[in-house]
């Protein structure tokens, strides 16, 4: 009876052996696959300031994958932000331009633009940050307007905190020097928390001092805000295709 029992019992050990081995394979296959993609994304988090890579046939030939570009009207709601020297709120302006910087590039199909709010809601700072975050946006644009208790201030801020930031920082700096002709505030490093918790290039503008009334009436008109949107709207492309 022994020596008939092992007979069956070599071919059960068998035919456990191949499907476990299969069983194996196969998962390390789905952790590798996982961590691939977790790299993946990782890189895509952290933008390289060129973005083509090398291996790329032709710079006609467009980047498989857009740009994600998150695009933050500053407050809203029951956050007004400045009070202008006209007595119209910051939170109406950023908006304007916001919506601006949109129009201006949602043609290009090198990018996927996305608005923190495209109405007057108020989203939490932190929450702007974190739907950068979830989009694995390649930039954060934070557009404001300034503020001060002496009218006469006036002029154009922008901020970024990480090192990551500074060169997108400057291009937008400079592009809105040269379209609204304020004074030249500076490039600032501060800890606004919308740039301290965004992991990719995140930049904060005060376009300008609404609270001076030349530099508010500039800021407002119809051709400041186009010409504000526009600014930073080709800053973004010479960041990230600076080629074209
Ligand atoms: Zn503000």
């Amino acid at each position: 009876m022994k020596r008939h029992q092992q007979r069956p019992l070599a071919i059960s050990m068998g035919t456990l052996v191949l499907p476990l081995l299969f069983l194996l394979l196969t998962s390390t296959a789905t952790i590798q696959k996982q961590h691939n993609s977790l790299a993946e994304r990782r890189e895509n988090a952290s933008v390289q300031p060129s973005p083509l890579p090398t291996a790329e046939p032709s710079p006609t030939v467009p980047p498989k994958q857009a740009r994600i570009v998150v695009i933050d009207a500053g407050h809203g709601n029951a956050d007004p932000g400045a009070a202008g020297a006209s007595g119209k709120e910051e939170k109406e302006y950023t908006l304007a331009v916001a919506q601006a910087v949109y129009a201006e590039l949602k043609a290009d199909s090198r990018f996927e633009l996305h608005l923190t709010r495209g109405d007057d809601s108020y989203v939490e700072l932190l929450s702007r940050a974190a739907l950068a975050e979830e989009l694995h946006a390649s930039a954060l644009v934070s557009i404001h307007g300034n503020t001060f208790t002496s009218r006469s201030v006036s002029g154009t801020e922008t901020y970024f905190y990480d090192d990551n930031s500074s060169e997108l920082a400057g291009l937008i700096h400079s592009r809105l020097l040269e379209a609204m002709h304020f004074r030249d505030r500076g490039v600032r490093r501060n800890d606004w928390k919308i740039l301290t918790h965004s992991s990719m290039p995140a930049v904060l503008t005060e376009i300008g001092y609404l609270t001076n009334p030349q530099e508010e009436a500039a800021m407002l008109a119809e051709d400041g805000i186009r010409r504000a949107a526009q600014a930073i709207a080709a800053a973004l492309t010479e960041f990230f295709f600076p080629a074209a």
